[in-house]
Parts: C-alpha cells; structure tokens; sequence
C-alpha cells in the first residue's frame, strides 16, 4: 500500500495576536510532520469578517520566523494547494454549499436575528435542530417557490446542516481515544451566510482540510466539541474514506491550575502570553512578548513543547531535533498543562549557558549600548559574560550583574560598609594598594598568589580584607571572583578604584 505524505496544518484566525496557546498547537503539529517527513501548512481562516484584524497575519509570520518554525506552504510563500487565506477561496466552497442543499443534508433559513431572539425567551434552551426546525422560516417548512422568491428579492439567509438526531456520531481521537456523542445534541450549525457570500469556521475548514490533503488535525481541545459536527460533515460530503485523523491537545491552564490561561493571568503575575509584542491599534493597548521580553527562542519552544507533552524520561533540555525525534501525540496528556511561567524563565537560563560566550556577548551589545557602553564583541567582553551568565535568567540582567566591570562605583553599598568597614581597613587597603602597585604581571592567577603570600606573610585576616576590596572595586558585597575582575579592570583601574575608596571611606 502507498503511504501516504503526513500533511498537517495550523489555521489560526486573524482575530488579534496569536496567544501561547496557539504557538504550542503549532509546534507540535510542527514536530509530528517533521518527524514523518510530512508537510506543514499554514492557512489563515479569515471567513469571519468582523473578527478581522489588520496586522495578525503578519503578526503570525513574524511569530514563527522569530521561533525558527517555517512551514512548507502558506500565504506567503505559496505551494500545489493554494490559496492559503479563506477569503481567496470563496469561488471554491460556494460548490460544497450546493452539493449539501441538492443531497437535502442542508438547508436554507431566513430566521431573522430578532425571530431567534423571539424564540430563544420562548423556548427555554431553544436550540435550532430537528425538535425546533419545522417551526422556523427555512426552506423545509417553505415552499420551493416561496424560498426562491425571497432569495431574489433579496432577502438574507444562512445555510444550516440538518443534524439526524439519535445518531451515535464518533470521533477517534488520538490523544482522547474514541468519544461518542448522541447527534440529538447536536444543532443544525450554520455552514454559510448570504451576507457576506463565506462560508463560516466549520464548513470552510473541513472543505480546506480536505483539499489540502491534510491528513491529521492537531488543534487544542476547544474545538473538540466541534468534531463531532466535522465527522458529520465529512460523511455528508463523501469523504470519509480520507478524513484526517484527529488530536486534541490539552488546555493551558493558569500557573495555579484553575482554569484556562489567560492574558489577564500574565499581566497579573507578569509574564507574557505573546510570542511577540502587540501593539492594539485600536486601544494602543501594548501587551509584551516573549521575544521583547528577553526570551531565548530555543527556550521558549523547549518551554511549550513540555506543556502538555511528556517524553517519560527525566530529560528536560531537547533541541529542535530532539523534540522532532522524541515527540509523539500519544505521550500527549489528556488532561490540561499548567502554564508554569517561572519553568519558562528557568529554560532561559539553561538556554544562555548552553550558548557560548561569544553569542551572548553579542544579545549583551544593544543592553550596553542603552547603559551608554560603546563596545564591541571582544576577549573582555566575552570574558565578562563568561563569569556572570550563571547568576541571570535575562540577557538583560547581565548589566546588573557586571556593570561595575565598565564604570566605576559613584558610592558604596551603606550595608555593607557598616558590616565591612572597618578601623584599620584604610590602612590594609593602602598596603595593598602598594603591593599591587609593584606587579607587572596583572593576571588574575599571579596577582591572587602574590596577594594572598602577602596576607600570609602579615597573618592578615583573608576575608577582612577581600571584604573591602571588593567594596572598592564594586560597590557593593557582589561579583564573581575577586581577581577575574582585577585582570579584567586592569592594573590602572584596580588602583584608582581602590585610591578613591580609601578616601571616600577611609
Ligand atoms: N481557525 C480555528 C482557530 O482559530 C482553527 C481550528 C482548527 O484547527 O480546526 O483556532
């Protein structure tokens, strides 16, 4: 038998900023087709005109460019299976719409808003299915020839699917297994407006998956209650032979695990739900971004890809091969993922010491540049990175642990200075002063031999006068070892540094 080529795709909607959420959903569709050489699709579902928002799909673009996920056809850059955006494919679906009305596995309605408003106070829980349609203005309760006069007269109307009730609907569900569902709950969904000449979310997605060839839907668990009415639509199209498997993924949960992650859940423990900064045009509401706010892309999907996702071993850090070897959608959890933002930021950190110095050094350039350091990537900024990258989680922590390597301290930590400072400690930083005045080989090796023989010499209490060394040299009681930071600063700077706190202190 033939195998058939894995084809899957993500089909967000225009409607805003694409949340976290949906980043995940596409990277595991992502590693699925990646691991089955398969194909990855992007199509934007743009059928909901009123949702529309200017700049999403761009937005999407730039999202996965940043995250170094591409797709292998989409709007922007085509493919055998176009077009990619739903509002180009309105000619295509029109077909579909017909095929339906003609097998009466649809049919056509004129209920107004207000007609089911009516109904809806007059019907508790009304809902539009076998018990309610022959009740409504649609054309199974009209005739042939009414329904073609108010459709020339211009009169609005939307296509609904006619549901059999007491049907036992299946849906095989990868990850959930197989759920059942009785038709009977089901309503007769609207599949098309007149209005706007589209069909809506659930006619156009099955029609697309269809003709895309796509072969498996992974998508988050809000869509499975749709499923059922898919399976339907596939059957009364004919296609059931080739329907897509399905996979829905577990929810994201807030970080304390009582429901769905939201924006407002970031903005109060302050973490972003944006793979990039959004700008509202509209509200000028700005809401932050993974990648403003100092994330590591490599982070941020080993990050998502653990959401929901279990390897069943104890290894947490994966590259993007490694993801797309280890994944499957079978170890993916049933139940939701809390978004345990604080892992996110410890992936980060891993992220930056796995980097060299070197790359680091260039993410540290823009901080400096701000902090009105002009440098270039050299050996002593290499160096720099090198010994503070362990204390931070943020490239942009880096200037907090390490700008004393490039000013000087303006005044010095009181706390400090009142633990530290002590009687006779201008004069030891004198004596100091003078034996590092007498070194020619300033390395961090040989000045910390010939300091310490000297404290040993003159039975000098180490720590008192490390203590106050470090006071002058940094300001305050923080920084990596001592001497790294003499060889670095330079003899010059070490002795000024240490001139200035003997009589600012002393
Ligand atoms: N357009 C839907 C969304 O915005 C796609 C759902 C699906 O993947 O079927 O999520």
């Amino acid at each position: 038998m033939k195998q058939e080529k894995t084809r899957v795709r993500f089909a967000p909607s225009p409607t805003g900023p694409l949340h976290i959420g949906g980043v995940r959903t596409a990277l595991y569709n992502y590693l699925f087709t990646k691991q089955h050489q398969g194909d990855f699709v992007l199509r934007i579902e743009d059928t909901d005109s009123q949702r529309f928002v200017p700049g999403a799909e761009e937005y999407i673009i730039n999202a996965f460019s940043w995250l170094g996920i591409s797709f292998d056809e989409g709007p922007h850059q085509g493919g055998n299976f176009g077009p990619y955006r739903q509002s180009e494919r309105r000619s295509i679906y029109r077909q579909y719409v017909e095929q339906l009305l003609n097998e009466k596995s649809a049919y056509i309605a004129f209920d107004t808003p207000e007609q089911l408003e009516a109904k809806r106070n007059e019907i508790p829980n009304f809902q539009y299915d076998a018990s309610t349609r022959m009740s409504m203005t649609n054309s199974l309760t009209l005739s042939k020839e009414k329904v073609q006069e108010m459709i020339d007269a211009g009169k609005q109307y939307v296509v609904r699917i006619k549901i059999e009730p007491g049907q036992t609907v299946v849906v095989n569900d990868i990850i959930r297994g197989k759920v059942s569902v009785d038709s009977s709950i089901l309503d007769d969904k609207v599949l098309y407006k007149s209005s706007d000449r589209l069909p809506t979310y659930h006619l156009a997605n099955i029609v697309d998956d269809h003709l895309m060839e796509i072969t498996h839907v992974i998508r988050g668990e809000e869509w499975l209650p749709s499923a059922p009415l898919h399976v339907i639509l596939y059957k009364y199209l004919g296609w059931e032979e080739t329907m897509p498997r399905f996979a829905h993924l577990p929810l994201l949960l807030k970080p304390e695990g009582n429901g769905k992650l939201s924006k407002r859940d970031g903005d109060r423990l302050g973490f972003p739900v944006f793979p990039l900064q959004w700008n509202d045009s509209k509200t000028g509401d700005i809401s932050s971004g993974y990648r403003e706010s100092g994330y590591l892309p490599e982070a941020v999907i080993n990050f998502l890809a653990l959401l929901g996702w279990n390897p069943g071993t104890e290894k947490e850090i994966f590259s993007i091969q490694e993801l797309i070897d280890a994944f499957s959608l079978e170890k993916c959890s049933k139940s939701g993922a809390k978004f345990d933002y604080k892992k996110g930021e410890w992936f980060n950190h891993q992220y930056i010491q796995l980097k060299s110095d070197k790359e680091i050094a260039e993410l540290f350039l823009p901080v400096l540049k701000e902090n009105n350091i002009e440098t270039s990537v050299d050996e002593k900024l290499m160096k720099i990175v090198g010994l503070v990258k362990e204390r931070v989680n943020f490239v942009k922590e880096l200037w907090e642990q390490s700008s004393f390597f490039f000013v000087a301290p303006t005044s010095y930590d009181e706390k400090t200075v009142k633990k530290r400072w002590k009687e006779d400690s201008s004069e030891k930083l004198n004596r100091l002063y003078a034996v590092l005045e007498s070194l020619t080989d300033f390395s961090a090796e040989n000045t910390e031999t010939i300091v310490k023989l000297w404290m040993e010499q003159n039975e000098y209490h180490l720590g008192n006068i490390m203590n106050v060394f470090r006071l002058a040299l940094v300001g305050e009681a923080k920084g990596p070892h001592i001497f790294d930071i003499t060889e670095i600063i330079g003899k010059e700077e070490t002795l000024k540094r240490l001139k200035k706190a003997i009589s600012v202190l002393g």
